[in-house]
């Protein structure tokens, strides 16, 4: 297939501004494209070669694309650039150079699209050193022997800037015309194109087996599939009436999406935006290789920082410092991640995605081991709304966001790359932050494991009913403790070791330990939050709900000055969390 074909349509394309007719002149190029060919100008028409989630770039940058315009028309890099500032277009001065280069067109070898495909290609794979000089050749290779008009798209394609305007749908629709008998068999091949998130394999499918076999399209281990996304409503009853009366909700983790598939040893990580992020978390991959008991699957989780020495979550900006390319060992010890995998889509060869959720997520809990690092989001299934907003409040005490509340009905499947009524979230319509230090008093504590197994892994902390000369607890702190602060905890609270809770201590927590109020501690945290755990204010702010700090750190300031009772009060506490509301 001549690449000619393909310049041509993408000039037709470029000229017009109506989507119908961007369609038309897309599938008139489908049908004149060989079967075999019909992938790569699929990944061509949209300035790529191969699906985004394989990560693969042409990227030339500009001033490379200028060396190689150089070298194939004689004129000076200098002469090309002062020209791109007048066009803004080095596809369009490229143009304009060919056209001056007439006799140079006597030795031509028309372009085919393979050879274009080709080329392409090997720029985009080929790394190293001297890989710059190399990619410059091949270019110049192309653009030799491209006609004005061809070389002006290729410039624009290998410095991404073909930017013609055909959405995914488009190419849908237009390979639905030309191979599908017409418009309805659109949504089969949308549906395709949802669980491989491939439309150069959609497109080969169709063309070389048919529309029959697009009906059969499977999910597929190394294919990403397009997330399922959720709705949102705001209150618990809303919630439940939409989702037909009952639902199961699960705590919103705030982390990062990770669609894992595994496939015997081999592991492959992707991003809610289907990046490939497997090199990033090794220590995720190790985790599903371990505990994921089916050979080959597809599940979906979150992935969340957490504190390395107590296991509890931590905020999502902790996660964003595993984002790098570099120093990878480091960040896994520094920055530890847990999983909580929420569905799964695929297990030894069986696609689920089409079963209703509650089925999945029996599935899901055959296949996974649960661990300290691995678990399945924790849930409710319920038809109380009471229930649902102890719940959601219980998520964020915790770390969570929200809830997601899901479907439970027989059609609950898993719509993918859809944003869709059958997940719901609830989060909390106002942000806010706890900018003042409080004083707690610690009334308990916790064994540590790991790293502080011996010691205390975590306090529990109170703040000061005067009215009721009582000790109520706002929070389980496990962090901002350094290795000095982990020794003298326990030496500064041994002398007021009792062993029961004390009879002025409100808690709904069994701790592993229990003190007399003494020792009084400076902690910040992130805020104030509705709490149906600690006791602090039980009843006020809502029947049924405390309050409680969330992400609680300690300063690093002991108190030692102040006695339990000049604690920060619950009734300071109260105020806090009203002032944050009002802050909105
Ligand atoms: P948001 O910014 O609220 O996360 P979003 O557009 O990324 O929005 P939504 O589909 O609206 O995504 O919300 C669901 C997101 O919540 C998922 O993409 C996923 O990353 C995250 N999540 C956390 N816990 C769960 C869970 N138990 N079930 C489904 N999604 C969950």
């Amino acid at each position: 297939m001549m690449y000619s074909l393909v310049a041509e349509a993408y000039e037709k394309i470029e000229g017009t501004t109506k989507r119908l007719e961007m369609t038309d002149y897309l599938v008139d190029l489908l049908k004149k494209t060989p079967p075999d060919l019909i992938d790569k100008v699929v990944y061509l028409t949209q300035g790529k070669l191969y699906p985004d989630y394989m990560g693969v770039e042409i990227g030339i940058a500009e001033k490379l694309a200028i060396r190689a315009v150089s070298k194939a028309t004689g004129r000076s890099e200098k002469e090309i650039s002062s020209d791109l500032e007048v066009t803004g277009d080095l596809g369009e001065t490229t143009q304009k150079f060919l056209e001056k280069r007439l006799q140079a067109s006597l030795f031509r070898r028309p372009l085919t699209v393979q050879t274009v495909y080709r080329t392409l290609d090997k720029i985009a794979k080929t790394t190293g050193s001297g890989s710059m000089d190399y990619k410059i050749n091949l270019l110049a290779g192309l653009l030799v022997d491209a006609t004005p008009k061809e070389a002006k798209y290729i410039i624009r394609t290998v410095t991404g800037k073909l930017r013609l305007g055909i959405a995914d749908m488009t190419v849908l629709d237009a390979l639905a015309i030309a191979y599908g008998g017409g418009k309805e068999a659109r949504d089969v091949l949308e549906r395709a194109y949802n669980i491989s998130s491939d439309l150069g394999k959609v497109a080969k499918v169709l063309v070389t087996s048919g529309v029959e076999e697009i009906k059969r399209f499977k999910v597929s281990v190394g294919n990403p599939i397009r997330p399922m996304l959720a709705e949102r409503l705001s209150s618990p009853q809303e919630i439940l009436e939409k989702l037909g009366g009952k639902c199961i909700a699960e705590y919103k983790y705030d982390g990062e999406r990770m669609q894992a598939h595994k496939d015997g040893n081999k592991v492959m990580l992707f991003s809610r935006r289907l990046e490939n992020i497997t090199s990033q978390y090794p220590d995720a991959v190790q985790l599903i290789r371990e505990n994921v008991k089916a050979k080959t699957a597809i599940v979906e989780a979150e992935c969340v920082a957490v504190d390395p020495d107590t296991g509890e979550m931590r905020p999502f900006q902790e996660l964003m410092h595993r984002r790098r390319k570099h120093e990878i060992a480091e960040a896994i010890v520094e920055y530890p991640i847990s999983l909580f995998v929420f569905d799964v889509l695929y297990v030894d060869g069986r696609d689920l995605t089409l079963e209703p959720y509650l089925n999945r997520h029996k599935v899901l809990e055959e296949i996974i081991e649960e661990g300290d690092r691995v678990k399945i989001a924790t849930y409710i299934i319920t038809d109380d709304s009471e229930k649902l907003e102890r719940f959601f409040e219980e998520a964020i005490e915790n770390g969570c966001e929200g809830l997601v509340c899901k479907s439970v009905s027989e059609d609950s499947v898993y719509q993918a790359g859809a944003r869709g009524w059958l997940w719901i979230k609830y989060k909390r319509d106002y942000k806010s932050e706890m900018t003042d230090t409080v004083d707690l008093v610690v009334v308990g504590a916790f064994y540590g494991r790991g790293k502080r197994a011996g010691t205390y892994g975590a306090l529990l902390l109170a703040a000061y009913n005067k009215r009721e000369d009582t000790f109520e607890t706002v929070c389980k702190i496990g962090s901002g403790f350094t290795d000095e602060d982990l020794k003298k905890i326990p030496e500064l609270l041994e002398p007021h070791r009792i062993p029961h809770r004390h009879p002025r201590v409100k808690s709904t927590l069994e701790a592993d330990v229990w003190f007399t109020p003494r020792i009084v501690i400076e902690v910040i945290g992130a805020e104030i939050t509705l709490s149906p755990v600690h006791t602090c204010a039980m009843g006020i702010m809502r029947k049924g709900s405390g309050l409680a700090i969330r992400f609680p750190r300690f300063t690093g300031n002991y108190r030692l000055d102040k006695a339990a009772e000049d604690a920060t009060t619950v009734d300071e506490i109260i105020e806090m969390y009203k002032s944050q509301l009002k802050r909105v």
